[in-house]
């Protein structure tokens, strides 16, 4: 099997990415009403098109950043992909470089901002609100570290705080008001479930982020550390039904890891995968997150 190459990345990826754009703007907009309506479909709808949408977007987010997409200028699509799941474009700037570089060590400020956590309590603690809160506790964590430590607050800009709360703002706010104006709903009726897609989103994005590193600290160079990383295997219903929600996140990441200059996942399947790549399956990853949450430290 051949490694395929960026220059072969179809634009129908940079397509998709409007679609799934679009169809983000009518699920906010809709959402509201449908929530108002009171009863059980809203629930399936927050995890599939909300979550799904919400994890789409913030993986185009993270391959605008890496510059993936063809035909289009990524750095500017990268920010405003941020506001569109309500982030502060600059924190992922800040600390993304470190998740590929110091990858499954206490050092990757993305994965780890507060390093390691000695007392077993606070780590039982912290990995609760992980699990159950997602990328939303992260963010909140991160940007805490990012504020109390000197060198990576010379990258922080509260200009840029400034931007990223305006446009948030007028995304989130100019389609919530829509929705008010048109659909007769009100305030509570917008927030609930657009708080509620995000925590599903946040959590969708972070238990795959956790299948590929989680309680995972490896000593050795990178390309060791890199061959770590964890897969999820394609196999059963669950398995395949997560995939297909969070967009084949967990499917190959090792990959993203090792050949980070090539975006491989238009492709699943379709690029040579190390012999000693890990797949996991739920029932392991089920494994990982009782010690995560019994506050079990696993080193290699
Ligand atoms: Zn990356
Ligand atoms: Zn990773």
């Amino acid at each position: 099997m051949k490694t395929i190459t960026s220059s072969q990345v179809p634009y129908s990826q940079t397509v998709k990415l409007f679609i799934a754009s679009l169809f983000w703007f009518i699920y906010l907009f809709f959402i509201p009403y449908i929530y108002s309506s009171a009863n059980i479909l809203p629930f399936f709808l927050i995890v599939f098109p909300g979550g799904y949408l919400f994890c789409l977007l913030a993986l185009f987010m993270h391959e605008c950043w890496h510059e993936y997409l063809p035909g289009i200028h990524n750095k500017f699509f990268y920010s405003v992909l941020s506001w569109m799941i309500f982030l502060d474009h600059q924190i992922f700037d800040i600390v993304h470089p470190s998740h590929h570089s110091q990858v499954n060590t206490y050092q990757d400020i993305e994965f780890y901002p507060l390093g390691e956590i000695k007392k077993r309590s606070l780590r039982v603690i912290y990995n609760f609100c992980e699990v159950f809160l997602g990328n939303i506790f992260l963010v909140l964590v991160v940007n805490f570290k990012i504020l109390h430590e000197p060198k990576l607050k010379k990258q922080y800009s509260f200009k840029k705080l400034g931007v990223s709360l305006l446009m948030r703002a007028i995304f989130w706010g100019g389609i919530g008001y829509s929705s008010h104006l048109l659909l007769k709903v009100n305030l509570l009726q917008i927030v609930i479930p657009y708080a509620l897609t995000c925590w599903m989103g946040s959590l969708m994005i972070h238990h795959s982020e956790l299948i590929e590193h989680g309680n995972l600290i490896v000593e050795g160079k990178l390309e060791e550390r890199n061959l770590k990383n964890r897969n999820l295997k394609p196999h059963g219903v669950l398995e395949k039904c997560f995939l297909f929600l969070t967009n084949n996140h967990s499917l190959e990441h090792s990959l993203h890891h090792s050949k980070s200059n090539t975006y491989t996942r238009p492709f699943p399947q379709k690029n040579p995968m190390s012999e000693q790549t890990v797949y996991i399956s739920f029932a392991e990853y089920s494994i990982i997150l009782k010690d995560m949450l019994t506050g079990k430290c696993s080193k290699i």
